[in-house]
């Protein structure tokens, strides 16, 4: 996929300037380039990085309004969506969440070289954070099976926040498993984007979640009980 052919797949309601496809163009190349000292993501061939990192983490801002609001990427990696997001819509604060320390060193590198004022990077496991009720968006993708995440993104969130869980097709298996999840932190499925993705890469199941009432102050717990007993 190309910048001009990702401009035409993500429609009106998502237009980049040239400005910030440059930024996108950079931001593959610091990709690439880190990529070759430090394991960062499997895609790095530009085509690919635009359809499989881009495009992907702009989806469901089709249907997420982002502008102005505080948001939160938990697990990001190398920056996906956070990074993409803060790139795309610059009135969002992005929150960027990452345990591994180098990945925040490439963060920060990123950055500084697109000159992104709305972003801030907290390099520590979601789980720890005190951070509760800040975010009126928190989003995750490729971290965790559905209930786990819940327990990670909903204390987050203020009151009537949403949570986007970023899914392939197993994603309503995971959905089946996550009743208990919701009832215990407080939150309902709001919605679900399905997109087919280009190149019979499969479909994407975009979940998003509203946070009803507040969360009890027990959750999250300690990440050993988070993984062995999940909600
Ligand atoms: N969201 C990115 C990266 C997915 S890989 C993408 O879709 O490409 C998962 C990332 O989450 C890894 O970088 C890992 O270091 C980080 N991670 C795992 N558990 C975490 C936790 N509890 N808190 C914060 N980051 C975590």
């Amino acid at each position: 996929m190309t910048y001009s052919e990702m401009q035409l797949a993500l429609g009106d309601k998502i237009k980049l300037t040239d400005a910030q496809i440059a930024q996108l163009t950079k931001y593959a190349a610091l990709l690439k380039e880190w990529n070759e000292k430090m394991n960062l993501t499997s895609i790095v061939e530009e085509n690919e990085v635009i359809e499989k990192h881009f495009f992907d983490c702009l989806i469901p801002a089709k249907v997420l309004p982002l502008e102005g609001k505080a948001c939160a990427d938990l697990g990001t990696g190398a920056g996906f969506p956070g990074l993409v997001w803060a790139i795309a819509f610059p009135t969002c604060q992005m929150t960027l969440v990452e345990a591994t320390t180098k990945k925040c060193t490439f963060l920060a590198e990123v950055v500084k070289q697109l000159d992104l004022k709305n972003v801030r990077i907290l390099n520590h496991r979601a789980e720890e954070l005190n951070n509760k009720n800040q975010f009126d968006v928190v989003v995750a993708r490729a971290l965790a099976p559905l209930p786990i995440l819940l327990e990670l993104a909903i204390p987050l969130l203020k009151v009537h926040g949403t949570f986007l869980a970023m899914k392939s097709a197993k994603g309503r298996e995971e959905l089946a498993q996550s009743k208990n999840a919701l009832d215990v932190l407080g939150a309902k499925l709001q919605d679900v984007q399905e997109e087919n993705l280009p190149n019979e890469e499969g479909l994407r199941l975009n979940m998003m979640f509203e946070k009803t009432k507040p969360t009890e102050h027990k959750y999250p717990r300690k990440w050993a009980d988070i993984e062995k007993k999940p909600l």
